[in-house]
This record gives structure tokens, C-alpha cells and sequence, in this order.
């Protein structure tokens, strides 16, 4: 059942689109690079060692990343989530967090600090969990698909080793990182048997385990619903195993569904995005590596704000353009998905712009 905006608190002089949504999570995507090839993002048959990434004058600069999130505090973002590609492939990404964590002191957050996070597939993490800890990130979450190392490998398309993903893990945890999120994309008939291992594993860990259905994003993953598990299927596999219970939301706009085990070690979040689409609760906004913002992760295009940035930045061109772009924002990809017509309409990759 799709939900709608009515849950949705709005911030008086906050902008909403045009189905009331205010704008409160941002993803801004740091480059497009990645180390892992995942076939469901990133198929290693199409994005081969010959593949044109983005070149490095065309990316954000640091300070140009955080001119573009300070605007969008100032329109309603509260999160921050840091993503790629895979985000610690940036150099001294460190550096970043630091100029996030300077626009605490924006007037529109009345002093109460923003949530700032980061999006991993965990692979770099063991150098980098302290350092990005220190420059005040406040939260992490890793992609972890498989426990078996075969299936791990067949997942994340590399041959970068599970053993170096579990290890960033223990890093953030001894970095002082809490309430830790391992997400896991699910497909069926390829990593559905790894369901009961990595429950197994959050739950020793302490972690909150994230299943997320297998999406129709970008163009290049050759998506088809027959693999998509359904997530009251993989609900039901782990309500077999260790009984749950749903509990409220986090915060409004959330994506997953919260379930706690009964026997009260720990929780679990589903990400139906395919069989009960959010659309209406969907406050999030996309900043591309290359300077783009898109207002759906399904959308064919972005705005340009670069332009605003370069050769000199105008804060005002570029607050006026982004609050044009949320006021006028009507997505809701999801809610009118068609399994028949998913292949075939034009949109951005995911590595473009972060889960
Ligand atoms: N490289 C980082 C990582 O993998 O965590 C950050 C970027 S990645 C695009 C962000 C999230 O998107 C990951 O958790 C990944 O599993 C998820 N994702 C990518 N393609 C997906 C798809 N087709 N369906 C569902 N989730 C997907
Ligand atoms: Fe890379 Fe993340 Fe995409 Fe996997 S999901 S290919 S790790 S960007
Ligand atoms: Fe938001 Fe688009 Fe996903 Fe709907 S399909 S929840 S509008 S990102």
C-alpha cells in the first residue's frame, strides 16, 4: 500500500513539492567510481576497464559540495548521507565530513546538529572508520550481501575479499561507531540463501540488519521481477527463524519498515520499494558527483547546479534554483512502476547518485 504525505511534519517557511513533501534527507554522491561491481548496480560486462567515468575537474570539490548541502539545510535537509559510487574511494573524504559538520552552525537548524551519515560497501573502511569518526560523522552503514565468501564474491562482483568488509566493520565499531547498518540487497535465487547467516551475524554483532528489495534502478542491470523477493517473503523466512514484532517508524520519511525480535535481541528494517512503494513519504534529494540534483532516484534527469558554482559561486542563483526544482517536484516513480515498461524509460545509474 503506498503512503502517503499526510505522516509528514512540515517546518513552518519550509518549501514542499507539489505533493507536500518538504525536502530532509540529502545523498550527495562523492564520485562515481567504485572498487566493487555489483551486478545490480554496476555490471562488471558494462562497466569494463575501458569505461569513461567522470574526469576529476568535473567533479565537486569538497567546498563545492558543502555549498550545495548548506543550501539545501537552509530549504529543510536534517540528514546528510554521504554515498557514490563507493564514497571512501575519494581521496581525504575526512575533509568533507569537516566542512558538513561547520554548517551545524546554519541558522536554519535553531543549534540542533545534523545527522550526518555515510553509505559503504565497507571494503576501505578498516583505515578510514577512525578518521572519519574524529571529523564528526555520526553514523554508518555498510552493504554486506553474503557471508559466504563465493556468494559475497558473485554479488559484489570483485575480488576484493569478504574478510576486508567485516574488518571496516570491527574498525567503525572500535572507532566508537553505535547502532550500526548492514544493508543487504536480496535476489533471489542468488543471495536468498545468505538471509539466515547475516541475521545471524547482526544480531551476535549488535547491528541492524537492512533487507532491501532487489529495484528496477538505472538501465544497465537487466532487472527482472521474477528475482525481486518480495519483502513480506523475506519477512515471513526470518519470522520463521526468530520471531518479530513491527514497531513505529524512527522518524517520518523513513524507508524501512522496523521489525524488533521478540526474544529482544535487536531489530530489522525492510526496504520494500518494489511491492509497497513510499513515494509518499519520500523526502529525499540526490546530489550527483558531477553536480547535478535529482529529486528521484528513477528520474531521467537532473538539475544543473554547477552552473551556479563555477567560475564563481552564487549562493542565491543556486538556493532560488534548487527551491524552484523541490517546489515543482511531483516523483513518484515507484507508485507507478509497470514491470512491463521498467527496462525501457530513460533513467539516471545508481552509482550516479547513492542509494
Ligand atoms: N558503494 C556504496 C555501497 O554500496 O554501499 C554506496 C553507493 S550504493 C549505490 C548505495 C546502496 O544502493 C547500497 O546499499 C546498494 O546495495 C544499493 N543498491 C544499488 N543498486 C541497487 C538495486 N538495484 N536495488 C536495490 N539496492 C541497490
Ligand atoms: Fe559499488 Fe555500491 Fe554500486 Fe556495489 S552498490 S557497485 S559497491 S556503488
Ligand atoms: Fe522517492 Fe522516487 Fe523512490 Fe518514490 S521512486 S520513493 S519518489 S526516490
Amino acid at each position: 500500500m503506498a503512503r502517503s504525505a499526510q505522516t509528514l511534519p512540515i517546518f513552518s517557511g519550509a518549501p514542499v513539492d507539489t505533493r507536500r513533501r518538504p525536502l530532509r534527507d540529502v545523498r550527495l554522491s562523492v564520485t562515481d567510481r567504485c572498487n566493487f561491481r555489483c551486478g545490480y548496480c554496476m555490471p562488471a560486462e558494462v562497466f569494463g576497464p575501458d569505461f569513461a567515468f567522470l574526469p576529476r575537474a568535473e567533479l565537486l570539490t569538497f567546498e563545492e559540495l558543502a555549498l550545495v548541502a548548506g543550501e539545501l539545510v537552509a530549504l529543510g535537509a536534517r540528514t546528510l548521507r554521504i554515498t557514490g559510487g563507493e564514497p571512501l574511494v575519494r581521496r581525504d573524504l575526512e575533509r568533507l565530513v569537516v566542512l558538513l559538520r561547520e554548517l551545524d552552525a546554519n541558522e536554519a537548524l535553531g543549534g540542533e546538529p545534523l545527522d550526518i551519515a555515510l553509505t559503504t560497501n565497507g571494503s576501505l573502511l578498516a583505515g578510514l572508520a577512525a578518521p572519519l569518526r574524529a571529523a564528526g560523522l555520526n553514523r554508518i552503514t555498510v552493504s554486506l550481501d553474503a557471508l559466504d565468501p563465493a556468494t559475497f564474491a558473485r554479488m559484489s562482483g570483485s575480488a576484493l575479499p569478504l574478510q576486508r568488509v567485516l574488518e571496516g566493520i570491527g574498525a567503525a565499531v572500535e572507532a566508537g561507531f553505535r547502532g550500526i547498518k548492514l544493508n543487504a540487497v536480496i535476489r533471489r535465487g542468488v543471495n536468498d540463501g545468505e538471509i539466515p547467516s547475516l541475521v545471524a551475524y547482526a544480531r551476535a554483532e549488535g547491528h541492524t540488519l537492512r533487507l532491501i528489495e532487489y529495484m528496477d534502478v538505472g538501465t544497465t542491470n537487466g532487472w527482472r521481477l521474477d528475482e525481486v523477493l518480495p519483502a513480506n517473503e523475506i519477512l515471513a523466512r526470518i519470522h520463521a527463524l526468530h520471531p518479530v514484532e513491527p514497531i513505529a517508524p524512527s522518524r517520518p520519511g523513513e524507508v524501512a519498515n522496523r521489525y524488533r525480535y521478540v526474544d529482544g535481541r535487536g531489530e530489522i528494517g525492510l526496504i520494500a520499494s518494489v511491492s509497497a512503494p513510499f513515494c509518499g513519504d519520500c523526502t529525499r534529494a540526490r546530489v550527483s558527483a558531477d553536480g547535478r540534483l535529482y529529486t528521484c532516484l528513477f528520474a531521467a534527469e537532473g538539475i544543473d547546479v554547477k552552473r551556479h558554482l563555477r567560475p564563481v559561486a552564487d549562493p542565491r542563483a543556486l538556493r532560488d534554483a534548487l527551491r524552484d526544482r523541490w517546489t515543482s517536484r511531483d516523483d513518484r516513480y515507484s507508485e507507478l512502476r509497470d514491470a512491463a515498461t521498467a527496462n525501457r524509460l530513460p533513467k539516471v545509474e545508481m552509482f550516479r547518485v547513492g542509494g
